[in-house]
């Protein structure tokens, strides 16, 4: 598998604070981008 094959297949996950699309990480069960995510447990 290409790069970006892996990255298109990475699914995309819509903030629930401020709407933007994010990347998924692997082990991320948050549903806030890392903006938000930080502005809330800082
Ligand atoms: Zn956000």
């Amino acid at each position: 598998m290409t790069n970006l094959e892996f990255y298109k297949n990475l699914p995309r996950k819509q903030c629930c604070e401020c709407g933007e699309y994010f990347e998924e990480q692997a082990e991320s069960y948050l549903q806030e981008c890392e903006r938000c995510f930080s502005r809330k447990h800082e």
